[in-house]
């Protein structure tokens, strides 16, 4: 199964794991007393030595959860047709970058270079390169392996990419812990679940106004965790809560934040586009923290660093955080970006071409999951970054009838590839 939507689970699963993270945690809060969710998050996710992505990794059937893109070739190759006809609508520059956040095990971006071998006559006089921002070293072994077939090299302590090699499709391929490290240029961005990891403040509404929520040890049982209300405001509950806010209970991530405000100042400034995919809302849920363990969901305090904890993406504050330094498209539900895309079209396709008729079941299959509204088709959403001059001239205003109407933006539209 994929990770639900929240508020579609079942009961959650406890415990496990071998304590190393509960205990580390139990010190600490020991020591210094509760800390935030996010603090909390941050260090069952990606602690460098216990942490869940940095050990387990989780992604694919044999992992914690399932995603779109181990589902069916048929999602990453509609993103590369994104990116090509992005590409193209741009005025085809003769060089681009990929950039991937959190690319799990690489099958995304396998799928996409995929298409852009296909169309390789498309692309001849284009030099494209790949740069995926990871921070789990077992997931970038992984990644490693899938793209490039183990044929890559560390890099020395102090340059910005820890880690390169040359995809079998024969691109560049270079690996960074952080977004700031990826070279400034022409890029086009991809985050494919990658902000729900991001770690998230939660907040609630009281009599004597908003507290945030932590994450405390419990006096009665010994390693057991449990959240608890911060008793005065915490710096956090001044900046990140909204004088109009209408909600009780707030989860906000500033780091998806501070990385959206990134991708807008490098595509205002060098050019290209962002395509975010995710589960999410726009700024009207309240309480999505879950955890996924063995495709089932987990209880978020229980056994750190051995389930998958993450939270609904806001999409209204990531709109937000690009400051109009991009335009903004989207949230538009997966079902009606992928029908966009083309997809019924190239199952016909695939169907047509498959044999037997385990292919042909598994092909419905992949394809229910990513479209039927009860599965994935309905909470995924897409949301894209975009220069403004891709959907409105710079001189509109002056010469409307000077120059012929920009094309619409594939996905967010139909595609319409010339
Ligand atoms: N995009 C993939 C994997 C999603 S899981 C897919 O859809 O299948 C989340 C990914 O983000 C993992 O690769 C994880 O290691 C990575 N990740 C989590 N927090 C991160 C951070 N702070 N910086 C960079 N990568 C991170």
């Amino acid at each position: 199964a994929a990770r639900l939507c929240s508020g579609a689970g079942g009961e959650a699963e406890a415990a496990g794991g071998d304590g190393a993270m509960l205990r580390h945690l139990a010190r600490k809060l020991r020591a210094s007393g509760p800390v935030t969710v996010a603090e909390y998050m941050r260090e069952a996710l990606t602690n460098p030595g216990q942490g869940y992505y940095t050990r387990r990794g989780g992604v694919g059937e044999s992992g914690d959860f399932i995603t779109s893109p181990e589902i069916s070739q048929v999602f990453g190759e509609l993103i590369g047709i994104w990116y090509i006809s992005e590409w193209m609508a741009m005025g085809k520059p003769n060089t681009f970058q990929l950039v991937e956040l959190g690319p799990g095990r690489g099958t995304l971006t396998e799928d996409i270079l995929r298409v852009f071998k296909q169309l390789a006559s498309v692309l001849s006089k284009c030099d494209v390169s790949v740069h995926l921002v990871e921070v789990s070293p077992k997931l970038s072994e992984i990644q490693a392996v899938m793209l490039t077939g183990g044929k890559v090299q560390p890099n020395p302590e102090g340059e910005p990419a820890y880690m390169n090699g040359i995809s079998k499709t024969g691109i560049p391929i270079f690996w960074y812990r952080d977004i700031q490290d990826v070279p400034p240029g022409y890029s086009f961005y991809l985050a494919h679940e990658f902000f729900d990891a991001l770690p998230i403040h939660k907040f609630q509404r009281t009599e004597k106004g908003w507290h945030e929520v932590l994450v405390d040890i419990d006096p009665e049982v010994p390693d057991q965790l449990r959240f608890v209300l911060s008793p005065s405001r915490t710096p956090a509950t001044q900046n990140f809560i909204q004088p109009e806010e209408t909600r009780d209970h707030v989860e906000v991530c500033p780091e998806a934040g501070v990385i959206v405000q990134r991708l807008a100042s490098r595509i205002e400034k060098d050019g290209g586009a962002a395509l975010v995919a995710d589960y999410g809302h726009d700024g009207t849920k309240t309480d999505t923290f879950r955890g996924f363990r063995n495709h089932k969901l987990h209880d978020v305090l229980s056994a750190p660093g051995t389930a998958d904890l993450t939270a609904d993406v806001d999409f209204s504050y990531l709109r937000k955080m690009a400051q109009g330094k991009t335009a903004t498209l989207g949230p538009i539900k997966q079902r009606e970006f992928l029908k966009n895309m083309g997809i019924d079209l190239r199952l016909q396709v695939l169907l047509q071409n498959s044999g037997d008729t385990a292919t042909r079941e598994q092909l419905l299959h992949s394809y229910d999951m990513l479209m039927n509204p009860e599965k994935m088709g309905d909470c995924f959403n897409f949301f894209a970054l975009l220069p403004h001059q891709r959907l409105v001239h710079p001189d509109k205003k002056d010469k409307p009838e000077s120059k012929s109407p920009l094309p619409p933006v594939a996905g967010f539209n139909e595609l319409l590839l010339k």
